[in-house]
């Protein structure tokens, strides 16, 4: 059960820690769509970095739901996850408009 998740890297940016397993950090990631010859549709999400909650809105008391661990699906342009979405930068985030609702305190790497 103690198995590495095959996250690249954790998030840059989190807006809390995560309410449904209380030790994750639910970070921001961008869409950044899965057909290279269209614009992205620079969409974010929030996924918990343990327990892959994902949440649709930067607000985590809202309804969440699970990528499936079989097959992980980017909750927005249903490409694979860890291709077509990536953790947001700070430029990302404010392109969101989700800045206000970082924790500076939750970022990784300073
Ligand atoms: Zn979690
Ligand atoms: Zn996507």
């Amino acid at each position: 059960m103690n198995q590495v998740p095959p996250h690249p890297t954790g998030p840059h940016h989190s807006i809390a820690t995560c309410p449904v397993c209380g030790g994750g950090l639910c970070g921001v990631r961008l869409c950044t769509g899965d057909d290279p010859t269209e614009a992205a549709p620079q969409s974010g999400f929030v996924m918990c970095d343990e327990c892959e909650a994902v949440w649709l809105e930067p607000d985590v008391t809202s309804e969440h739901l699970y990528v499936d661990p079989e097959s992980p699906r980017c909750p927005i342009c249903h490409g694979g996850l860890w291709s077509t979405s990536r953790w947001a930068g700070r430029d990302e985030i404010e392109s969101l408009g989700w800045s206000s609702l970082i924790d500076p305190g939750l970022d990784t790497n300073g």
